[in-house]
């Protein structure tokens, strides 16, 4: 799927010489070091015009001994929305740097979130308001999306109408793929069943499924 938020953010790169990698790749020890320290940056800049306070001991910043609390200044929506951009942007320009394909990891990391609902069909949330992850949560498979092995998909919008037939099994489904080497007109319909037992390439294009479905009729 083409990401235009990613491809802007690429040429930013690309113009400022920045690094852009189209394989996945960790990159150098200060490249990482940088990549962190501009998200810290950013989601603290974020924190400042939100009124949220962020302490710290004097030693390294660790989740669990933050103490995140009101600031009394008061909420700046603009600066939050500026903040937020630049959070995004220094996030897609990390994905963008490390060639990591990060509409399909998203979808991958959606599916495994979707699959917290409860043996009851409901979700399973604790005292502070966090979706838990009910036993047997088989918890989302990264790395098999940047090995271009499992087929990411999303659900369309609610507005789209009549379900189309998944590619594979001919299902109606509301789940299409979210390949990302596909521009958004190019994804097809794809069932959250056949998604998990194909690859990426047995995913017919377009045009395939186009042919496909005329020779049935
Ligand atoms: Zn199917």
């Amino acid at each position: 799927m083409s990401d235009p938020y990613g491809s802007k953010v690429r040429e930013f790169h690309e113009k400022f010489g920045l690094v852009v990698r189209d394989t996945p790749d960790t990159g150098f020890w200060n490249e990482r070091q940088l990549r962190v320290r501009l998200m810290l940056e950013e989601v603290l800049e974020f924190a400042k015009a939100a009124g949220v306070m962020v302490c710290m001991e004097a030693r390294r910043v660790q989740m669990d001994r933050l103490w995140i609390g009101d600031s009394a200044e008061t909420p700046d929506l603009t600066a939050m929305a500026h903040e937020l951009a630049d959070v995004a942007y220094v996030t897609h320009g990390t994905a963008v740097q490390l060639g990591i394909p990060l509409l399909a990891v998203t979808a991958e990391v959606h599916a495994a979130n979707m699959r917290k609902l409860g043996p009851d069909g409901k979700p399973i949330i604790n005292a502070q308001g966090k979706v838990q992850k009910p036993e047997g949560w088989k918890p989302a498979d990264v790395g098999a999306v940047l090995a271009n092995k499992t087929i990411p998909v999303v659900q369309e919008p609610p507005d789209m109408g009549p379900a189309e037939r998944c590619c594979f099994c001919r299902k109606r489904t509301r789940m299409w793929t979210a390949l990302h080497d596909r521009s958004p007109g190019q994804q097809v319909a794809c069932c959250e069943v056949c998604a998990k037992s194909h690859v990426p390439k047995d995913v017919p294009t377009k045009a395939e499924w186009f042919r496909q479905e005329d020779a049935r009729r």
